[in-house]
């Protein structure tokens, strides 16, 4: 294909703003309040490995801004994977329920469709 590298580009920044919503949600649902790592996970740390907001914090730390714009679609597919299984955990609402949160997750499923290869 020869606008494959047009293409990707798009792509990944059509997935960096799709993420920008689970992380709003989820920097707020995180209470760094108490972390004395001023929220940085980290996986050497035991404190970090069985702190309730571990994965939360986990992904956080993988997806904020500087990081993300160097990010492959590999690594913002497994971060939308990530974010929409936050999301469902985080929000057990019904099927036809049109809040913020669940036409994220209708739009992320949309996308995971349509442009990647999920199995
Ligand atoms: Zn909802």
């Amino acid at each position: 294909m020869a606008t494959q590298t047009g293409k990707t580009r798009t792509l990944t920044g059509y997935m960096t703003e799709l993420l920008e919503y689970p992380r709003y949600v989820i920097e707020r649902e995180v209470d760094f309040t108490h972390c004395h790592y001023g929220g940085h996970y980290n996986a050497f740390i035991e404190e970090c490995t069985n702190c309730r907001f571990g994965p939360a914090c986990r992904w956080l730390d993988h997806n904020r801004t500087p990081s993300i714009e160097q990010a492959s679609v590999e690594e913002l597919s497994s971060a939308l994977e990530g974010a929409v299984r936050f999301l469902r955990a985080s929000n057990p609402h019904e099927a036809y329920c049109v809040c913020k949160t669940c036409q994220w997750l209708r739009r992320a499923r949309h996308f995971r469709r349509s442009h990647l290869k999920t199995t």
